[in-house]
């Protein structure tokens, strides 16, 4: 006969995943048979709990044992097999015993690769647009050459562990009520190495690396960007006992302009112009990134707000193949707010000969869509 599910794990008929996994983790452990040598039920109760869990942890047994009880789970043939799925039971026992369901699959001594080291550089913005060398400070653990690495004396060698013959893990089989595990934990003689050394190289003191600072020269490509990343392969720290050496990741970060700034590959120069140059037009003389080099900008009469004038491959040049971006010139009509008494009396004059100021449709001006280009 068996109990019901839900009254075994003590939760109600709705209770969520979540309320299963914790009513269930709390039971196995208080009636694991291995703490209860005792008591001759505890196996057969630690079974049931076991089984009621598997069952109500998957949405379809579930389903089914809700409609048809426990004969409807079995009946399909989904009786609980507790030895091919170790999820929860995995962690249960590696709480326990420090084994379980997720062993390590481990040949011979262990190799360890370097870890990975991250610096960051500051440019400015004409060094992140034309490329830069920099030198980069940095102290890394590197093999050391008094022992090649070994962390042996010089002269004497690494011994192969005892413990663990080699392999760096040491293996027992251990029995419980699912049947036998192979319990596999690190060499704590050799600490997963695989061999012991037994007479330190006095430089590293054993540890076959030490603490260098270095200075490396990194050539920054013209065009990176504010939070582009380099990674310099194999700059990072060495690795253990052989391992490969680590990266190095190099973030950088850019410094805005004055005056430039930068849209994808494109320079983005703002140009104010006075109402008579925009009205009457102007050539306007702009400076460029490139050093020492200006363009003229020959501005049309009638030029208004928002207005942009492209120059060809004055921009930021492009990382992964030839040729730059453009230089674009947005013009923005300045108004004087203060004017001499000539200046007014020239507008007043103006102002006589000009339309009167009044509401425009949207559909008829791109003004609206100079305005919206302009602010996005
Ligand atoms: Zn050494
Ligand atoms: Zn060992």
């Amino acid at each position: 006969m068996t109990q019901d599910y839900y009254e075994l794990l003590g939760v109600a008929r709705d209770a969520s995943t979540d309320d299963l996994r914790r009513a269930y983790r709390r039971l196995a452990k208080a009636h694991h048979p291995d703490l209860n040598r005792d008591d001759p039920q505890a196996d057969a109760r630690f079974k049931a709990i076991n089984e009621a869990y598997e069952v109500l942890r998957d949405p379809q047994k579930r389903a089914l044992y809700d409609r048809f009880g426990a004969a409807g789970v079995q009946a399909r043939g989904a009786a609980p097999d507790f030895r091919s799925d170790f999820g929860d039971l995995g962690d249960i026992l590696e709480e326990f015993f420090g084994f379980g369901g997720r062993g390590r699959a481990r040949t011979g001594p262990a190799a360890e690769r370097g870890a990975d080291l991250r610096t960051r550089i500051k440019l400015t913005f004409d060094e992140s647009v034309f490329g830069a060398r920099r030198q980069i400070e940095l102290v890394r653990r590197e093999t050391c050459d008094v022992c090649a690495g070994s962390g042996a004396k010089p002269g004497t060698q690494p011994v192969r562990c005892t413990v663990c013959k080699g392999t760096g893990d040491v293996r027992k089989a251990q029995q419980s009520v699912f049947g036998s595990f192979v319990n596999v934990q690190t060499c704590q003689q050799c600490r997963g190495r695989g061999e012991v050394i037994a007479d330190p190289c006095e430089a590293c003191r054993g540890q076959g690396r030490s603490q260098r600072s270095r200075t490396l020269e990194v050539d920054i490509p013209a065009g990176v960007e504010d939070g582009t990343q380099i990674r310099l392969s194999g700059e990072g720290e060495h690795g253990l006992w052989g391992g490969p050496p680590g990266d190095l990741y190099v973030a950088l970060s850019v410094e805005p302009h004055a005056v430039f700034e930068r849209r994808g590959n494109d320079l983005v120069v703002e140009l104010r112009l006075n109402p008579a140059d925009a009205a009457l037009g102007a050539a306007v003389t702009v400076p460029t990134l490139d050093h020492d080099r200006t363009v003229t900008v020959n501005i049309p009469p009638g030029t208004q707000t928002g207005d942009t004038f492209e120059v060809d491959g004055l921009g930021v040049p492009f990382l992964r193949r030839a040729g730059r971006g453009k230089l674009l010139v947005t013009t923005f009509v300045a108004i004087p707010d203060k004017l001499t008494r000539e200046q007014r009396q020239l507008l007043e004059q103006l102002r006589a000969t000009l339309p009167g100021s009044g509401v425009v449709e949207r559909s008829n001006t791109g003004f609206w869509d100079r305005l919206r280009e302009r602010f996005r």
